[in-house]
């Protein structure tokens, strides 16, 4: 059985004020429930060390939305795997569609991060998902399959337990349009499939698989009920408790 993980991505969202309060809401919000969800929050940067503080010992896991692949040195604003873990961070969002088609991303580059965050143990969120263009004109598996295997080049099996894909279409982030629950299943079983042939069936039924794109407490049950969702990445419905607090409860 894969383990349901709800995660928010606040992007550049929140203040210092905002955040705390935010994360201060959701540990309480977990408090006392069931813990068969991972519960995973993912602030920007300045506030990491902040929200690490404020989830306390609630269980919920707190992850960087970015990081550079070079350990130290002469990188100008960029931010270490080290230096997150310094600071008590799980995990690392990777390869998500705004810094691939906003920041001008490629694979080459979600890949060395990835090989850098998975050597020092630091889990990843590898964000895979095809622009509206590219489903019109039935590229969707195709763009999938070029960004799994970039994104995963020279990654060994056996790392591949410190990794998390998720599946967001690029057209149902922050559009309000959500994926149907059968068009997120069946690009999760493509991935699966993918998984299955580049790796091993093992391999492929161990992977855990978020939805993210549009996910808010009205469609979090459907989606995540899908065979092959095992949680979500939640964008704009992970900044107040009342819409991630749900969200979390569709996952158990
Ligand atoms: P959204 O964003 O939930 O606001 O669509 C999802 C994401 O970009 O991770």
């Amino acid at each position: 059985m894969r383990r349901p993980m709800i995660a928010g991505n606040w992007k550049m969202n929140t203040d210092l004020a905002s955040g705390t309060e935010l994360a201060k809401g959701l540990a309480s919000h977990v408090a006392g429930k069931d813990s068969s969800v991972d519960v995973l929050v993912c602030p920007p940067f300045p506030y990491l060390q902040a929200i690490k503080e404020a989830v306390g010992d609630s269980g919920i896991s707190v992850g960087a939305q970015n990081c550079y692949f070079e350990e130290s040195g002469a990188f100008t604003g960029e931010v270490s795997v080290d230096m997150l873990q310094d600071i008590g961070c799980d995990w690392v969002i990777l390869g998500h569609s705004e810094r691939r088609h906003v920041l001008g991303e490629c694979d080459g580059t979600i890949n060395k991060k990835t090989k850098a965050a998975i050597a020092k143990n630091l889990g990843v969120v590898l964000c895979v998902g095809e622009l509206l263009e590219e489903r019109e004109s039935d590229k969707t598996g195709e763009v999938l399959d070029t960004q799994m295997k970039g994104g995963l080049a020279d990654v060994s099996e056996a790392d591949l337990s410190k990794i998390i894909i998720a599946y967001e279409p690029v057209w149902a982030i922050g559009t309000g349009k959500t994926a149907s629950p059968e068009q997120a299943d069946q690009a999760h079983a493509h991935l699966r499939n993918w998984l299955s042939s580049n790796y091993s069936q093992a391999a492929a039924e161990a992977m855990r698989i978020l939805y993210g794109g549009s996910v808010k407490p009205s469609n979090a049950e459907e989606l995540l009920g899908q065979p092959n969702v095992d949680g979500a990445l939640v964008g704009g419905a992970s900044l107040t408790v009342d819409n991630f607090g749900p969200i979390i409860d569709a996952g158990r």
